[in-house]
Parts: C-alpha cells; structure tokens; sequence
C-alpha cells in the first residue's frame, strides 16, 4: 500500500505528534445492512482501511444496524464477502450496533438523569414545526420540563412496549433556539414495533444515528471517525453526545470527506435497489451495476478498484468523478495481467481455396507479446472472421478485408478475398479467399507491405459461445441532474447485447469460469462465474480497449469545449496563451520551479521550458517520461513537436497514457523499433487507449523489420545459450516455439515485431 498523505493524514499525523501512539489509531467501516456495498463505499473501505494499515493501527467492520425497518441479514453477509473481496481484513473487529442496545439505553437514562434528555409526547410533525428554521429561533416542548422521575417512568415504558409507534420520543434537551437545527433538542430514541434481524423483538425502540454513531465509535475506541460531508452539521451533536456522557478515552473525532460521485451512474442504495426490484438488471450483482457484486461479476478486480479510489484520492469538497478513470484503472489492471486470445464475436465465414483441404497447420502463438508461454491454435481450410471486418464498398484508408485486399490473420498467413458469396437474401453469406503459402509467421517472402492484422479461428475447431457485451448503465452522464425526470429514463438501451454465436479459439474453450482474457481487437472478458458451465464459458465484456465514451457529447448540459479560434477572427483582448502561462508561473511558485528546473537542470530551451511547465499534470507527465527514458532533451522535443500536436487542447490529466509509457514510445523510436511517423500513429492509439507503446506497435503490425541483422543475432544468441531445446524443437516439440519467441523478444526488448522474429525463427529451426 502506497503511503497517501491527504488532509486526514495530515490530522493523523498531528495527533501522532501530540502524543497519540500510533498503534492506538483506530478507524471503522460502518454500513448500515440495508443494501450491497458500491462503488462509492469502496472508496470508504479503502481511505479507513488503507489508513490502519498505513499507520499500524486497526480498522473495525462495524454494521449500523439501527434502523431495522429495511436490514436484512443477508445485506450483512454481502458486505463482509464484498470488504473481505477487496483484500481488507478486520481481525477480531466486527462490530454490530445493535449489541450495544442496552448499554446506549442506560446511557440514555443516564442523560434523564442529569436533566440533558426527556420523553416528549408530541407527534413528530409538531416537533418539526417547532423546530422552526434557519434565522428563526424554535419554540419549546411542552413536555420538556417533565420530571427526571416522570422521564425514567416514560422512557421504561417505552422500552417495556406499553406505547404505540410515534406517541413518544426521547430528545436531547440542547436549546431550541440553536443555530444549528441539529442541535435543536434532536431525537434519540423512537418507538419502532419491527422484528430486528439480530435481535428479535428484545427492542421496541431504536436510537438514532446521531445518536447511536457516536457512542458505537467511543464504545469500541475509535480514535478518527471518518464519514461523508452531509454529516458535517451532524458534529456539534456527535461531539455534544459523547461529552455529556463523559469519560471517553480515547475521545472519537470525526472528520469529512466528500463522497465519491462518478458520472453515467447513481450511486444510491434506494435507487440502485429500485433498478433491481424492477428487474431491469438481473440483480444486485448484474455486471452493470456499480455494486462490488457488480463489478466482480464483470470481471474488475479488487486490484483496480483499490488504485481507482488511490486515484480520486480523499477531498474536501465534492466533486463528480469521470467514469473513464474507473475504466483507466480496470484498462491498466487488465492489460497486466491478462493473456492474449481470439474470439471473432460476429462471425464471417472464409474459405481457403487454395488452402490443402484436410491439413491443419498447427501455430505456436504467445499468449502474450511480452511472454514464454504460448498455446497452439489451429489453421485450417475454412475460418471465421469478424463480419465487420469485411466492408464491401471500403470507404478511404480501409486497411481491413475487402474484395480484392489482403490482409495478414494474427500470428497466420496473408489471404487475398477472391470472391463474394451471398445467400438467398442477398446478403454476403462467405467470402472465397486464397492464401500466401509462403507466408506462415504473417510475413510475405517477397517483403509486400499488408497493413491490415485481424484475428480469425478455425470453423472446425472453434467452440460457440455466448458473449455478453457490456456498456454504462446510463447514457446520461448525469441521471439525476433533472428532479423531475425519473432516473430510470436516463437508462442506456445498449447496456447489453449478447452474442449468441461468438466463435472461440479451442484453448480457451475450455477455460475456468473466473479466467479473463483479452480478446485481441475486442477488449477484456471474463468467463462469467453464475452462468458457465465446464466446456461452455459464457463471456461478459468487462470493458473494451478503448474509450468509447470520451469523445461523447455532455448531455448533463455543461458547456462543450469551444473549437479553438482561428487566426482571421477578430483580435481579441484575451491574453494568448504564452502570457496566461506566464502569469500562472508568477502566481504558482511550483510551475516557476518546474521551469527553472528544466532549463538549469535539463538544460532545455526557454521556449520549451515554457510550453513544458504550463500546468502540474504535464510536469508530472514530463518528469514521469525523462524518468523512464533516461535524457530529458529527446523526451522534451517528443513532448513538445508531437504530444502537445496530437492532443491539442486536451488537458493532460485526461490522457489515458501515462509519462513512463510515453517515455518507453521515445526509446523504441530511438532504439530503431519503430518509424518516427509510425511512432505518431502509435501515440494517437497510447493517448486514447493507455495501452503500453510496445504492445501497440506489435498489433498495429508497424515494427520495423529492416534490422533483421538484428533480429537474426538475437536468435543465434538465444539458440547458442539453449541447445537441446533446440534439439527437442527439432525432434518436434513445437510448443518450444513460444519459449523461443518469449527469449528472443525479451532480448529484442521489444524493438522487433513479434511476426518479424516468428519468421526468423522458423527460418532457422527448419
Ligand atoms: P445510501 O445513502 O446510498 O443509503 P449510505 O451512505 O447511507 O448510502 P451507509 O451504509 O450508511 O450508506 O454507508 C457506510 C459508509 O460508507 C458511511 O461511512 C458512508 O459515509 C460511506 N459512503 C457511502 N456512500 C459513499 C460514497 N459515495 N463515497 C464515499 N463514501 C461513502
Ligand atoms: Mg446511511
């Protein structure tokens, strides 16, 4: 766990140098069971549990079971699964509100007793109305000076069940006329006939939250009790409670944050509830949900969440977060840690006509470009292709299948479509192509440059199965923004589509509901874990490889972006942009430093010294390439003549793409890995997908090849340190073929394509 420092710590570690030991820093998580955790209480998890690991104190699960009207015991075991998911641990700390009913009743009494709590019979809209509001002082009950006596008498009763539902309350005697509402004589205990889930009917009234929360923290010795900002109002209370009880120690505090808002989404149980109750999701674990069940169900990980709610960090005030940043952290997440596979979801079928007929070459491809391991995929006469793949009329630039064109089949051969077959409805039912023989690896001998890569299985060796592709819940960003439209009209109608007939490769048929993969060209899926079966994975798309969302219009209403001006329009008396980064520098003595540094450091010009230190993202973002790169003049020139071009007025902080991967783009071009002009085609993809740049240029299929000296001293190389599985290869160990391509690639460190050393390779092992 990285060590965060935000305003919380910074209270933590004043309260460490005042005396507090470390050790005693005490934290809790405390839902109420009436719902399944979001994604928003993730961020909760995550702040109080990250702070007891940070500081080697302890963090509680404590269920704020104290309005048992809508808790339910199974919402309580969703919670634990969902916190434990998430990689938390509570120890010996789980807490449940509710065993502490009796000592918060002899608390109570214990307020009647010194004259700072009394029974009121009013109704509780006369007790509202008292209240009066802002600027205009309550009047008081007439019950409010009832005797100490006459309090207890009442109270007991209460809790004895001698009194229906709302003809009794116990209020805190504060002062009507407070300036804060909260403070004006609030409510401690009501009179609620409803069967708990813990504890039965032992209870007929129940406490407060104001009331409740704070004595559950003391109780169990919470030191820094953290909660959302509409509770800020709520801690002059909390702070009043505990200190007319008396003799806390250590003595709670509480502290706001603001609550994570995200775009495309609501995050409130009672709607997220309706959206189940409705049945327009499958339930509260449906992978579109921003549940935990949710999102584990789509295939996120615990991992990705952890680093998005590190990402949003701990703030003040409230903000709404892009969704595209969760989606940058299960991106980032995913491409880590997944293998490479192909599964053509809307299948084409393509016959080899001159292709053997019954022969099936069976291909070594890697999993992963960055990988030893590799599996065996099947290469036959008739194949599948994505229908989308083929365009019969190719608008400009097309560099997919079309009548006439070749392209390459990932990690295959070339082929050519020949012919168009259609079906009775006219529509392109097939298409006729030939193969280049001599092509095996996806190199033409001939060196013929083919743009296009698409990915491809075998008709007969393929497996059918169902895949679930999954998008934002809502097309609004903001479902709640009107009060009068009702959410569930903001619904996004393509949320899902299913595809019945995907056609997947055989080694991954048979895999584990649970496995992920990304499907090349595709994005990450999952093997759904309720609705597989052994042999019959069914697929849900836990998200694509690219933002498809980013360059959506704003439908909350929000001004768009103006275009930038052209230079014609009339002269304006707005600052150009030289003076505003100017004057940001004076005002921001950070940007001033940034700037100096990269002169008198780094030694680069002024003027790019100038464009670099505009705003703290892109220093970031510089500092974050030269350090991955090593030399800061080539990074600041690529920076400056290329990324500021590609991205025009984006800011930084939005790129999908992070310094050390732009800073690793830099390498390959100087390394000889990649053209320049490809190096920028490359770039536009790195900014939008995130994804890193030698991954990028392995499928665009724009390595160089002309250092093939290169390439082929890399394998003399590997093949010199590791002869007998050279030999094995040779007697017909064909699954060495990855572990050369891994050996070799990693020498390369990625400065060939992966079909450039397959090729050399397969030269040699003849
Ligand atoms: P809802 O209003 O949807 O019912 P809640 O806030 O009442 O949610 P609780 O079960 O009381 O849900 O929440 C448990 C903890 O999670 C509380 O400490 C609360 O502050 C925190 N929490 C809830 N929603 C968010 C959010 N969106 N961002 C950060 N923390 C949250
Ligand atoms: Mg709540």
């Amino acid at each position: 766990m990285s060590e965060r420092s935000n305003f919380i710590t910074d209270i933590i570690d004043a309260d460490i140098a005042n005396g507090l030991p470390a050790s005693q820093i005490a934290t809790r998580f405390p839902p109420e069971p009436n719902g399944f955790l979001h994604i928003g209480h993730a961020k909760s998890i995550c702040l109080n549990f990250g702070l007891a690991l940070q500081y080697g104190g302890r963090c509680h699960l404590r269920f704020d079971d104290t309005n048992p009207a809508k808790e339910d015991i199974a919402y309580v075991e969703s919670i634990q699964n969902d916190v434990r998911w998430l990689g938390f641990d509570w120890g010996d700390h789980l807490h449940f509100a509710s065993d502490y009913f009796e000592r918060m009743f002899e608390i109570a009494n214990g307020l009647i007793d010194k004259g700072l709590a009394y029974v009121d019979s009013q109704s509780v809209d006369e007790i509202r109305e008292q209240r009066a509001g802002f600027g205009k002082p309550g009047t008081n009950s007439p019950f409010r000076e009832r005797s100490i006596e006459e309090n207890r008498d009442l109270f007991a009763k209460m809790r004895a069940g001698d009194f229906e539902d709302g003809s009794h309350v116990l209020r805190a005697k504060i002062d009507m006329t407070h300036p804060n509402m909260v403070m004006r004589d609030p409510l401690l205990y009501r009179i609620r006939h409803i069967t708990h889930h813990r504890t039965g009917d032992a209870w007929c009234i129940y406490p407060m939250y104001d009331f409740a929360h704070c004595l559950e923290d003391a109780i169990e010795g919470i030191t820094h009790s953290i909660c959302t900002l509409e509770f800020e109002s709520a801690r002059e209370l909390y702070d009043w409670v505990l200190d007319a009880v008396g003799g806390w120690d250590p003595l709670p505090h509480q502290y706001e944050f603001a609550r994570l808002k995200l775009d495309y989404t609501v995050m409130s149980k009672r709607k997220l509830l309706r959206l189940v109750e409705d049945g327009t999701v499958s339930g509260w674990d449906d992978p579109r949900m921003p549940t935990i069940a949710g999102l584990r169900r789509r295939g996120v990980t615990p991992e990705a969440i952890r680093a998005f709610a590190e990402m949003v960090g701990v703030a003040k005030n409230n903000t709404v977060v892009d969704y595209g940043k969760l989606e940058y952290c299960i991106r980032q997440d995913l491409e880590a840690r997944t293998q490479r596979a192909m599964c053509v979801l809307n299948p084409l079928k393509v016959e080899l006509r001159n292709w053997p007929k019954d022969f099936v070459d069976k291909l070594q491809v890697p999993w992963r470009p960055d990988g030893d391991e590799s599996r065996e995929i099947p290469f036959s006469s008739t194949l599948f292709i994505e229908r989308d793949d083929f365009s019969e009329e190719p608008p400009k630039g097309w560099r997919r299948l079309a009548p006439g064109a070749e392209v390459r089949l990932m990690g295959a051969y070339l082929i050519r479509c020949q012919e168009v077959v259609r079906g009775d409805d006219g529509a392109v039912e097939r298409l006729i192509c030939t193969v280049d023989l001599h092509s095996r690896g996806g190199q033409a001998a001939d060196g013929r440059k083919v743009k296009g890569t698409l990915h491809w299985v075998s008709e007969a060796h393929a497996a059918t199965v169902s895949v679930r592709l999954y998008d934002r819940l809502f097309s609004a960003a903001n479902p709640e923004a009107d009060p009068d439209v009702d959410f569930v009209t903001q619904l996004n109608p393509n949320s899902l589509k299913t595809q019945p007939d995907a056609k997947i490769e055989p080694a991954v048929a048979t895999c584990d509901p649970g496995e992920r993969f990304q499907f090349v060209r595709q994005g990450y899926f999952i093997a759904d874990t309720n609705d597989s079966k052994p042999g019959a994975p069914v697929f849900n798309r836990v998200i694509g490889l690219r933002d498809s969302w980013a360059k959506a219009p704003k439908t909350d209403g929000r001004p768009t972006r103006k275009k930038a001006k052209k230079r014609d329009d009339k002269p304006s008396n707005k600052r150009t942009r030289a003076e505003v980064r100017s004057a940001a520098r004076a005002e921001n003595p950070a940007l001033q430093s940034a700037m100096d540094h990269f002169v008198g450091e780094w030694k680069l010009s002024e003027s790019d010294a100038d464009l670099l230190s505009a705003d703290l993202d892109l220093i970031a973002f510089v500092k974050a390439a030269v350090a991955s790169h090593g030399t800061p003049a080539p990074v600041a020139s690529w920076v400056v003549n290329q990324l500021l071009g590609v991205i025009k007025d984006t800011p930084v902080a939005s790129l999908l793409c992070n310094g050390t991967q732009f800073g690793q783009l830099v390498s390959l071009v100087e390394a000889g890995g990649v053209s320049k002009s490809a190096a920028r085609n490359v770039l536009g993809h790195m900014v939008e997908s995130g994804r890193d740049p030698a991954v990028l240029i392995d499928e665009l299929g724009v390595g160089r090849q002309e250092d093939a000296g290169l390439v082929d001293e890399a394998v003399d190389a590997v093949f010199t340190e590791h002869p007998s599985e050279v030999e094995r290869f040779l007697g017909g160990d064909q699954k060495l073929m990855g572990f050369f391509m891994g050996k070799t690639m990693r020498a390369l460190r990625g400065r060939a394509d992966g079909q450039a050393v397959r090729t050399a390779l397969l030269s040699r092992l003849k």
